[in-house]
């Protein structure tokens, strides 16, 4: 028996990283997860996982979603983008491309689910934040920051407003994530082992967390066996903000 049986998921960003090693394992928990991505060859190989081509950024994109395939009993707002730099760096095109996609499509996903929700009674919404923002700061994640921070008031709000109506919402703050954006970061850095060492530097644990690691949390906080969890930023960071 797995532990998402009778579930349905939705999970953006289900095409790499940390929203790819979640959609498998949730599927295989049982769960039947409707993995969406903006880009439809990364949803290839989903094992067990219906695909859907999804832009977060685009309203009548998540509208036609919700209208297709209905209120998940899950969602999983996982896309996000991490601009570096400092405020100084942050153009007026960089901070708002910043905020629509780490937190104004979460806003979208979240309003386009909870009236489904609602009329249910019952809903789970994970958000993903980071532990760079609100927990920690980390230098050069200014407007990155800004987003996860506000990832974590939304997460709190949803939570407070619609506790007594059967919604819970939590957040996913993680450390540093091997992940193919997180390579990607490393190379355009133009220095691959020096990019790495430094990621390498931050976590106390040496080493880097692998997506399959913030999964396993993931489907807990689907899972009915955090059925008591609600309007928690749950920091997996292999002790990046102990130190
Ligand atoms: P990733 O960046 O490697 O992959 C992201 C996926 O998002 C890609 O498949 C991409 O096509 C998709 N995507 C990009 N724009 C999209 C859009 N507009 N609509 C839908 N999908 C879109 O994945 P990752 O590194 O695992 O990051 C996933 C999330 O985890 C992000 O929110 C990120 O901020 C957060 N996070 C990552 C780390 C890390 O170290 N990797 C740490 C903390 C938090």
């Amino acid at each position: 028996m797995g532990r998402l049986d009778g579930k349905t998921v939705l999970v953006t960003a289900a095409g790499a990283g940390i929203g790819r090693a979640s959609a498998l394992a949730m599927a295989r928990e049982g769960a039947r997860v409707i993995a969406t991505d903006v880009n439809a060859e990364a949803l290839q190989g989903l094992q067990g996982c219906e695909t859907r081509v999804l832009d977060v950024r685009d309203p009548a994109a998540i509208a036609a979603t919700f209208a297709a395939v209905g209120t998940p009993d899950v969602l999983f707002n996982c896309a996000g983008f991490v601009a570096n730099g400092t405020i100084l760096d942050c153009d007026e095109e960089t901070w708002a491309f910043s905020l629509d996609l780490n937190l104004t499509a979460m806003f979208r996903m979240c309003r386009a689910a909870l009236p489904g929700m609602l009329a249910r009674g019952h809903g789970n919404i994970i958000n993903m934040a980071s532990v760079a923002g609100s927990i920690i700061a980390a230098p050069n994640r200014a407007v990155y920051g800004v987003t996860k921070a506000g990832v974590i008031g939304l997460t709190k709000a949803i939570a407070a407003d619609f506790v007594a109506k059967g919604i819970r919402c939590n957040a996913v703050c993680p450390g540093t994530v091997d992940t193919p954006s997180l390579r990607q970061r490393m190379r355009d850095s133009g220095d691959y082992e020096t990019a790495r060492a430094s990621f390498l530097a931050r976590q106390p644990t040496g080493r880097l967390a692998a997506a399959e690691e913030i999964a396993a949390l993931v489907v807990y906080l689907a899972s009915d066996e955090s059925s008591f969890t609600t309007g928690v930023a749950h920091v997996i960071d292999g002790g990046w903000s102990n130190t």
